[in-house]
């Protein structure tokens, strides 16, 4: 793989339900180390895109590719070993856990594939487990969690819970992260924080977000790229300044 080839894209996939056909035929490309930002109105298809790339749904048609590779058929943990990682609200069940082992258990679930090959020497374990903690601590105090690392995840702030998110899943060291929705909930203190970290991660460790985000101009303003959607389609792929003109994209989300 080349260095300016796509880090993932797909090719002609298609999800139907039913009859409706949430994601038709759509062609993306998402480049390494850039923020791109997935808008469009309500059913427009974005979560359901998402999960395709993830691999939480599969395509009726077409491919999914990352780094070169077509993933179309593996598993989302399988994706998740290979750099690609979608976050996921904390639930209930992780809200009765501490910050710290929030982190901790995140590592267990996609331990990556550097990891893999360790745990299956004798031996390694503990070493691996004590090099994880050190990641989380590492982790939290970047995010600035760590006086709240023993508190329970379900007394978090709304803003609190989304940097917990994305800790989570930076414990799998990912190359490719899909935030759904990560400034929903979030006290404006909080949200230039969440802001600055994303920024810094694509430019200091070129990784690289793909965004869905209500919040229009929040994307517009960090995104290299943005992407609208609408009834399944994409419409419009292009430069912020350039996808806020586009007429097509304004009247989906006044005509609904
Ligand atoms: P968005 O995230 O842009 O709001 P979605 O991807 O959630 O849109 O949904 C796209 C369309 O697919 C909507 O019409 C939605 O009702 C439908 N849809 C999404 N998930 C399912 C599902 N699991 N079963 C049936 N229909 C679904
Ligand atoms: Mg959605």
């Amino acid at each position: 793989m080349s260095d300016d080839s796509p880090i993932l894209e797909t090719e002609s996939v298609t999800k139907k339900f039913g009859g409706l056909v949430a994601v038709d035929t759509v062609s993306v490309s998402i480049e390494q180390g850039e923020i791109t930002g997935l808008i469009g109105p309500n059913g427009a298809g974005k979560s359901t895109l998402f999960n395709l790339m993830s691999g939480f749904l599969e395509p009726n048609n077409g491919a999914v590719t990352l780094k070169g590779e077509d993933v179309t058929e593996l598993q989302p943990d399988k994706r998740a070993e290979r750099g690609l990682i979608r976050t996921f609200q904390i639930t209930r069940e992780l809200s009765g856990m501490t910050v710290m082992n929030n982190m901790l258990l995140a590592a267990q679930e996609n331990p990556g594939e550097r990891i893999l090959p360790l745990l299956t020497q004798p031996g390694t374990v503990r070493a691996y487990e004590d090099e994880q903690r050190e990641r989380a601590e590492e982790l939290l105090k970047y995010l600035e969690l760590w006086e709240l690392r023993e508190e329970y995840a379900g007394n978090l702030s709304g803003g609190q819970r989304k940097l917990l998110e994305l800790g989570r899943s930076l414990m799998c060291d990912p190359d490719v992260l899909l935030l759904d929705e990560p400034m929903a909930g979030v006290n404006p203190d909080l949200t230039d924080h969440l802001l600055d970290r994303i920024t810094e991660l694509r430019d200091e460790e070129n990784r690289t977000f793909l965004i869905v985000e209500h919040d229009i101009e929040t994307i517009m303003s960090i995104s290299d790229s943005v992407i609208g959607m609408h009834n399944g389609e994409i419409l419009v792929q292009g430069e912020p300044e350039t996808v806020q003109q586009d007429e097509q994209l304004l009247e989906a989300y006044l005509g609904g």
